[in-house]
């Protein structure tokens, strides 16, 4: 069944780790793939990988920067003309404790988790707007929701964002628009992989279900979102294999 079929679809940071495995998840459903990420490279890499299986194209976008989402924007909708889906995914972390965290680590994670979100989504909206349709899907954390020792700064963007989504939820359900958060818990990529065996071991025995998370558990929730929930708004779900039950 292909639910998203004729579709367009943006996944903000998919050059890697969770937002490529979201785009495929979306792409399997039948969409047509906006592969996005700072990170030119991953960028082009994933975008020929996915093209073997449907239609894909790559554009290079900065979160951060107004400039490079007007033009990511602009290039969707010259090749297809319509954007249903938007995937704010692009995220990083630069943690520390609270007596150690610098303004620049603060910064740098509110603009890029929580801003982004801000920047990126006002152009869309527009476009889903006239539409009269769209799904909005935020990539928050567990972190978001409960907090974590070392992530103020990670904590406030993801919480942040969960006001956001909420808020985009209530001011868009007349258009039919949904807007909905995916909160994960410790998911295996290349942002869990920086924090090291002993962590990640002691995060591993906090966590009911015995595993860390993969990238196709988030993109199975993400897919959810976008395919199968039209009277779904303005919730959060947590995908954390049982962490904070
Ligand atoms: P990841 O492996 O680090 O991948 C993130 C991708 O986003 C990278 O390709 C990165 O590029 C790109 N990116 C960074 N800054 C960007 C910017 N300004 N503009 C556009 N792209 C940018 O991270 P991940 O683990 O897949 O995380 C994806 C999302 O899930 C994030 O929002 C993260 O906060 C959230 N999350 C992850 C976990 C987890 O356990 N992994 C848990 C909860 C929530 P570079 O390679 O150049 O940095």
């Amino acid at each position: 069944m292909s639910k998203l079929a004729d579709k367009v679809a943006i996944v903000t940071g998919s050059g890697r780790g969770i937002g490529k495995a979201i785009a495929a998840a979306l792409q399997s459903e039948g969409a047509k793939i906006v592969i996005s990420d700072i990170n030119e490279e991953a960028c082009k890499e994933t975008s020929e990988e996915l093209s073997k299986s449907g239609e894909v194209i790559a554009v290079a976008c900065n979160v951060t920067d107004t400039a490079s989402i007007e033009k990511m924007v602009a290039a969707v909708m010259e090749k297809w003309g319509r954007i249903d889906v938007l995937v704010n995914n692009a995220g990083i972390t630069r943690d520390d404790l609270f007596m150690r965290m610098s303004e620049d680590k603060w910064q740098a994670v509110i603009d890029t988790n929580l801003t982004s979100a801000f920047k990126v989504t006002k152009p869309v909206l527009k476009v889903m707007s006239k539409q009269r349709s769209g799904r909005i899907v935020n990539i928050a954390s567990t972190t978001g929701v409960h907090g974590n020792f070392g992530q103020c700064n990670y904590a406030a963007a993801k919480a942040g964002l969960i006001g956001f989504t909420k808020t985009i939820a209530l001011e868009y359900a007349s258009r039919q628009i949904t807007s909905n958060a995916v909160a994960p818990g410790f998911i295996d990529t290349p942002m869990t992989a920086a924090l090291g065996e002993e962590n990640i071991k002691k995060y591993l025995e906090r966590i009911p279900l015995g595993r860390m998370g993969t990238p196709e558990d988030i993109a199975a929730a993400v897919v959810f979102f976008a395919a199968y929930a039209p009277y779904v708004t303005g919730t959060v779900l947590e995908v954390n294999g049982g962490l904070y039950t």
